[in-house]
Formats: structure tokens, sequence, C-alpha cells
């Protein structure tokens, strides 16, 4: 029931507002369709608060500053009108205008809210994303809009801040804008509605703005524009996909995607492209512009590299982390120790100190796992380790090399030492279990391999001589034999 009641206010919108803008495309211009004009613009606000009761989203303040801003430019229209209808003055420039400028501060404080809550915190990456796009853009509409009108000696300077103030609006929603549409966020109907209207709203204002450089005051068409632009923020508000509007999609990768990428290289060239553009056609060059244009543009994508060097730089780190360490004691795993142990035993060579090698295996662990489950079984392991590499130096490595065992790395210790360190080892293995070892102290020519070998076949004596002990393989034993 609920949801039908939902659903049927947003299609009542849609049908009633599409309706009104083609009602009001007939009604010639005059009062009639001028009430039309503002009965559309408060209808908004309504559908707005409506909107708000009926759904009940997380952040309604986003909301009301949304409504504000529709609001002001509903009394704008009013004053505009008044202005014009009432007491036959030149609507433009007026306290009218006042009310409409108010819309892009509220504008941009209820976006700022919605990006806030879609980005859940600091967000850099779009952050700079839409401080190029504004600043390209903003470059654009400084040249073409902006110093034009601001330019015009033949309007009074009151009439020029006014003139100049809507594009320098334009800019800012441009800027708020682009951070909506980078904000991880869920793409529901709503989100588009809103960007829709938005942009709407853009391409009614400079259309305004490039009529106003040419001094034609007869905005007709553009207020349709407006209009479908007001209807849009309505169904936004209305529909029920408002609820999560503002709120941060739980796992969406940060991706840049091509059309991303297109938007940013488009808005950077924009800067040369003015200049080529005013070389060519052997206009004034306004280096001052171009040039500070420029200088930012460029900082901003050097910031954004860093940011991408920063963060594959993070990644490489984790991925080398992950691939280097064992997952459940978190100890060096089979590949670190493949690639340590020669460089421990090159180093020992520089040095010309003994090494040593030792691999640990538990004793009996199948019985272990067979009588306290698997998860208790991998608990020992875990619990092992720790107290193992408490037990080692510094530049000591014990690794995780498969299974219940360990293999140790020993720089510096004769055969004898490394007995009286994994002894050590052996009496802090935890929960009354045992582990057998075999120790090889290199002869500084066998390969790692080899080395290992030799631990290997102590080890397998040390089960057999009863387990719960330490064996040495003797140096120089015969590497045939180990290798069998
Ligand atoms: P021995 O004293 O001869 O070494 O006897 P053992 O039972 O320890 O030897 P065996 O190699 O037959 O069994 C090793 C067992 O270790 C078998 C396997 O299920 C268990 N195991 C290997 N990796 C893990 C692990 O990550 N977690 C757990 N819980 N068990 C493991
Ligand atoms: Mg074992
Ligand atoms: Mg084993």
């Amino acid at each position: 029931m609920i949801l039908r009641a939902e659903s049927s206010a947003w299609s009542l919108w849609m049908t009633t507002g599409v309706l009104a803008i083609v009602v009001h495309l007939w009604v010639p211009a005059g009062a009639p369709n001028a009430i039309l004009n503002e009965g559309i613009g408060a209808a908004t606000v309504v559908a707005i608060l409506v909107g708000v009761r009926l759904h009940r989203p997380a952040r309604p303040r986003l909301w009301y500053l949304l409504a504000a801003a529709q609001a002001a430019v509903m009394v704008g229209d009013a004053l505009f009108d008044y202005y014009k209808y009432v007491l036959h003055q030149d609507p433009y420039p007026s306290m009218a205008d006042v009310s409409y400028l108010m819309l892009y501060p509220l504008t941009a404080a209820g976006l700022f809210i919605l990006i806030k809550g879609r980005t859940s915190g600091r967000d850099r990456a779009g952050l700079l994303d839409a401080a190029i796009i504004a600043t390209g853009l903003g470059l654009l509409s400084w040249v073409f809009l902006m110093q034009p009108l601001a330019g015009d000696l033949s309007r009074s300077l009151p009439t020029r801040l006014i003139d100049v103030a809507y594009p320098a609006g334009d800019v800012l929603l441009v800027a708020m804008l682009a951070r909506v549409l980078t904000t991880p966020g869920a793409r529901t109907l709503s989100y588009w509605l809103l960007a829709a209207s938005q942009i709407l709203t853009l391409v009614a204002d400079v259309t305004f703005s490039v009529l106003n450089t040419m001094s034609n005051y007869e905005f007709g068409p553009v207020d349709d524009i407006f209009l479908l632009a007001y209807v849009m923020l309505g169904a936004c508000a209305l529909h029920p996909s408002m609820r999560s509007l503002s709120e941060v999609a739980p796992d969406r990768a940060p991706r840049i995607s091509r059309a991303r990428l297109a938007v940013l290289a488009g808005t950077s060239l924009l800067a040369p492209a003015i200049l080529i553009w005013q070389g060519a056609t052997h206009r004034h060059i306004e280096w001052l512009a171009v040039s500070a244009g420029s200088i930012a543009l460029f900082l901003l994508v050097v910031g954004r590299i860093s940011g991408l060097v920063a963060q594959v730089q993070d990644q490489a780190a984790q991925l080398a982390a992950l691939a280097h360490n064992d997952g459940l004691t978190g100890v060096p795993n089979r590949r670190a120790w493949d690639l340590e142990l020669p460089r421990e035993l090159a180093r020992a060579r520089r040095a010309r100190v003994p090494a040593s090698v030792a691999l640990l295996d538990v004793d009996h662990f199948k019985l272990y796992n067979d009588r306290y489950g698997h998860q208790a079984g991998d608990e020992l392991l875990k619990e092992a380790a720790g107290a193992w590499n408490a037990q080692l130096r510094p530049g000591d490595l014990l690794a995780r090399y498969g299974g219940e065992e360990f293999g140790v790395v020993l720089p510096g210790l004769t055969a004898e030492q490394a007995v009286e360190v994994i002894d050590r080892l052996r009496q802090v293995t935890p929960l009354d279990q045992t582990v057998s070892a075999g120790v090889a102290c290199w002869d500084g020519v066998e390969s790692p391999a080899q080395l290992v070998a030799r631990a290997d076949t102590a080890l397998y004596e040390a089960k057999h001589a009863g387990r719960n002990r330490v064996t040495v393989s003797p140096v120089g034993s015969d590497p045939d034999l180990v290798r069998s």
C-alpha cells in the first residue's frame, strides 16, 4: 500500500510536470505565462518537502537546502514579474537577481552534504578531478562570458557585478556536480534525476549568460529549460530511491573510467585551445588568464598523478606482504624462504661467518588434528610460530616451509650453537606438544637446496630416533645420499 502511494506520487508529478511544461510552451509571453511559470516553481518546493515527509531520508538537511534554493528561484521569479508587469520597470538587474543568485550557495551547500555522505570522508582524487574540470571550464567561462560582461563599460557597475555573478555561480555548480558524478554511491533513478536537473540548470544559465553578452533580454525558450530542471528536481525528491542518495555504496573499487579520463583530458586542454583560438583568429591574447589557468591545471594534474603513484606504491607493498607472508601464522612463507636463504648464504660468505639452517616438524600433528579438530591445529601452529619467533634474534629467519614444517635460518651460528637455539624453541612449543628438528651448518660451497636437503635428512633421523629432539647433519655428508 505504502509503496504504491510512494511511486504514484512520483508518476503523478512527472505526468503533470511534463504536461505543465507543454502548456507553458503554448501560452504566449505575458502575465498568465509568468503565473504558470511561478506555479511550477512553487510546486517543486512543495514536491521536495513532500518527498522528505514521504521517504524520510537519512540527511533531510540536504533536501531542505535544495528546497530553499528552489524557493529562492521562485521568489526571484515573483520579483522579476512584479517589476515587469506591476511596476513596468526593467527587471534586470534588480532585487530579483539577488534572490536568483542565492540558488548557487544553497545548492552548493546541499550538494556538499550529498557528496560528504556518498564519499564517507576524504576523496582526494574526486576533489582534484572536480578542481581540474572547474578550472578548465572556469577559464573558458572567464574568457567568453565573465571578461566580456565585466568589461562592458556601457553598463553600470552593479549590473556588471550581477552579470558576472551568474557565470561564476555556474562554475561553482559545475565543480559540485563534477564531485557528485565522481562519488561512489549507488546510481539510482533519483541520482540521475538530480544530475539531469543540475545539468539543465547549467545549460539554461549559460544560454542566459550568452544571450546576455549579446544584450538580448528575451529569454523565452530558456524558461522552459529551467522548468524542465524544476520538474526533474521534484521528481528526484519524490522517487523512493531518494532515500539512498546520500548513502555510500559498500564496496565499489575506485576505478577511473575512460569517460572520466576523456573529460579530464578535454578540460585540461581548454587552456592551450583558448590560446590557439585567440592566436589563430588574431584576437587579443589573454596571456594572464590563460597562463594562470594553465599553472593551476598543471599543479592539479601533478597532484592527481602523485596520488595515483602513492596508491600504486601502497598496493605494491601490500601485494608483496601478501605474497611473502603465510596467511595463517603471519611468518614468512615458502616463497620468502626460497628468496631469503640464498641471500643469507651470500651474506655469510662475504662476512666469512658460518650459517646454519634448521627444519622443524611438529610431532604427531595428524593425531593432534584428529583429537582436537583442524581449527585447534591451526591455533597450535599460530601460537608455536609466535612463541618460536620470540626466541630468535632480529637477523634470524623463521618461515613456514609447508604444512606443519618450519624452517629457521641462523646466520653466524655454527651447528652446535644452532642446536642450542633450536632446543630453546622446542622448550617453548605451546600446548604440551613436541617438535623434532634437523640442523645443518653450511659448508660454504653447497647450494641452498643441498643444505636444506641435509637438514631434512637430519630431521628424518630425529623422527626415527624417537621424536622430540634435534639431530645435526655432519658437514660433508654424501650429497648424492642427501639428494635421494
Ligand atoms: P610426525 O610426527 O611423523 O611428523 O607425524 P605427523 O602426524 O605430524 O605427520 P604427517 O606429515 O603425517 O601429518 C601432518 C599433518 O599436518 C597432516 C595435515 O593434515 C596437517 N596439516 C598440514 N597443514 C595444516 C594446517 O595448516 N592446519 C592444520 N590444522 N593441519 C595441518
Ligand atoms: Mg609432523
Ligand atoms: Mg610433516
